[in-house]
């Protein structure tokens, strides 16, 4: 891989015992129109698809609720403005809807990365206990080639993500936004944010820098660990049931495909050395929403359209698992 990160060490990767998403989608949808999805999403367009606005759900989540598609930011714009030598651990939170499906329901979602991050180099080096050992505190994450960050794109999809999980009732905490604060917050204090928050669902926002031909998604579940602060043998079996759902909705809605990669086609991975994973202690999973390094990839990745279809797939799989939890 181009980059060398917490976020970016090799993944073991790992079979699962069953089709993770064909268990995911077989909750969802009926039976008639699962094997059409497979299809279409796995082997069938090798791309973006009409699979988003033709298939049929369970949930009640709409294409009517979607906001109007922004398009792609400017690469290499930075809104911080603010040198601070310590960042705010104070997550940015929505004030809670009336009513709604998910009234009730806290929500924290983690835009991977900062935008602010390039400008605080020692900062987010420093080192932060993540249970198994020592990491970095955060780091730049990756890029496209021609300069759009996984930062701005993490960000992005996070607000649409909040905007559609508000409109039916939840809580919702982002852990940074923007330039509050101006770089991090590092990993062990994003993890700490969900579970103050005592969030019933937490997911960690990413693209990855992978190299060209490398392709698709994967939802990242935490390993089972028990060392030093870490201890994530209470959120392994709930984590994994979010994350085969996310993956599952995901799948459908973006018609992106699982990684070509990492996790032998299943779409999940499973992984110990994340400090985001390792102190939580809510139902938590990571997903890396594409390849930022793949052309492919990249002209989805910065496409405005592309990135409300994310927000809506990662929406639709965190709603499931609410709703039978
Ligand atoms: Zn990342």
């Amino acid at each position: 891989m181009s980059y060398v990160g917490p976020d970016f060490d090799p993944p073991q990767p790992r079979r699962p015992r069953r089709g993770p998403l064909t268990v995911a989608l077989a909750a969802l949808v009926p039976g008639a129109l699962l094997g059409w999805l497979v299809y279409e999403a796995v082997g069938g367009s090798g791309g973006s698809s009409g699979a988003a606005g033709t298939a049929a759900s369970s949930s009640t989540v709409s294409s009517s609720s979607r906001a109007p598609a922004a398009s792609a930011a400017t690469p290499g714009t930075n809104r911080s403005t603010n040198d601070a030598k310590q960042p705010s651990a104070t997550p940015t939170t929505s004030a809670p809807a009336a009513s709604g499906a998910l009234k009730g329901k806290v929500i924290v979602v983690d835009p991977g990365h900062n935008p602010g991050n390039f400008r605080h180099p020692a900062e987010i080096n420093r080192q932060v206990d993540i249970g198994t050992n020592k990491k970095e505190c955060d780091t730049t994450g990756t890029s496209t080639n021609a300069g759009y960050t996984e930062a701005r794109f993490t960000l992005d999809v996070a607000h649409r993500l909040r905007t559609i999980l508000e409109r039916q009732g939840a809580t919702v905490k982002l852990t940074h936004d923007g330039d509050s604060p101006p770089w991090g917050p590092c990993v062990d204090e994003r993890a700490r944010i969900g579970n103050t928050a005592h969030a019933d669902a937490a997911i960690s926002i990413h693209a990855d820098g992978s190299a060209e031909g490398d392709r698709g998604f994967h939802v990242i579940l935490p390993a089972s660990v028990h060392a030093g602060a870490a201890d994530t043998r209470p959120i392994v079996a709930s984590s994994r049931d979010l994350g085969e759902r996310v993956a599952g909705t995901f799948l459908r809605v973006t018609g992106e495909p699982p990684s070509n990669y990492v996790g032998e086609g299943t779409g999940l991975v499973t992984r110990q050395d994340l400090g985001g994973l390792n102190l939580s202690t809510v139902p938590k999973v990571f997903i890396e929403c594409g390849n930022m390094r793949d052309s492919k990839d990249a002209a989805l990745l910065t496409s405005g359209t592309w990135r409300q279809k994310a927000a809506q797939g990662i929406s639709e799989g965190i709603v499931s698992f609410l709703r039978q939890s």
